[in-house]
């Protein structure tokens, strides 16, 4: 005997992955300077000071890996050369 037993069925089906689709997605993340979607929590967040009269505000936006660390150098570097100014 030589039949193959080992023939594919043919009621078999992948499982369907619909549920992903219809998953609510928790309202993403995204950095604020890229647009990037961050998952989990945000690498770090910028801090924006803003003078009106007197009145401070502040704000922190979200911002990836990526975004937190180049904000990071670009402020420093920034304020470091404004500083030099005499
Ligand atoms: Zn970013």
């Amino acid at each position: 005997m030589s039949d193959s037993t080992h023939q594919p069925q043919a009621g078999a089906q992948p499982a369907r992955r619909a549920l992903l689709d219809d998953e609510p997605v928790a309202e993403a993340i995204r950095c604020d300077m890229c647009d990037a979607v961050i998952e989990g929590r945000p690498a770090g967040s910028g801090l924006f000071m803003w003078h009106r009269g007197d009145e401070v505000r502040y704000e922190e936006p979200p911002l990836c890996e990526g975004c937190s660390g180049a904000l990071t150098l670009g402020a420093v570097w920034r304020w470091s050369e404004s500083a030099g100014e005499e």
